[in-house]
């Protein structure tokens, strides 16, 4: 098992700055992060599985630390298939505590030699999660301060679809 690499699971539903400011913390920490799209949550969200990983693969591919994948069933799972000993997590609110710590502790359980580090958000971007961000843009509030310009661009696409 590799410890240089983390694995940054998620529904990146979409990508917003916050996970972006997930990723560039993490890569000071690790000389690899994994972005690993959760395929479990299709029904409810907005972007496709297919269309996080290609947002996000085009968001970072300039970057060789960096590499996108999609994953089905158990996080530990794919961890071990990835040689990962890291998930790498993000805390805002204490709201965020009880899942995250939940979700942890089950992890480890079920697989001993993973371990969840968790990043404090950004100040600035303690208010942001995708969940707002498609709330907001949905009312054609300005979101352009929230994400990347690639996924403000795709959610205007999808907004304008109906
Ligand atoms: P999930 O459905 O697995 O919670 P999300 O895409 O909502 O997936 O979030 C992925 C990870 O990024 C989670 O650990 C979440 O807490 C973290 N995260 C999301 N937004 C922020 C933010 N603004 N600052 C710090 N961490 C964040």
């Amino acid at each position: 098992m590799n410890r240089h690499i983390a694995i940054y699971p998620g529904s990146f539903d979409p990508f917003t700055n916050g996970h972006l400011d997930v990723v560039q913390r993490g890569l000071e920490i690790f000389e690899k992060v994994i972005i690993a799209v959760a395929c479990n949550s299709e029904k409810d969200s907005l972007f496709s599985t297919e269309e996080r990983v290609q947002m996000i693969t085009e968001l970072v591919a300039d970057n060789p630390r960096l590499e996108v994948d999609a994953f089905d069933g158990l996080l530990v799972d794919y961890v071990v298939k990835r040689e990962a000993r890291v998930i790498l997590r993000g805390l805002r609110a204490v709201t965020d505590f009880e899942f995250e710590f939940q979700l942890a502790q089950m992890n480890h359980i079920v697989c001993e030699q993973v371990e969840t580090l968790f990043m404090m958000t950004s100040p600035a971007c303690a208010y942001l999660s995708s969940s707002v961000v498609k709330e907001v843009g949905r009312l054609n509030g300005d979101i352009s301060k929230f994400v990347p310009p690639l996924v403000h661009e795709a959610l205007k696409k999808k907004f304008a679809e109906g």
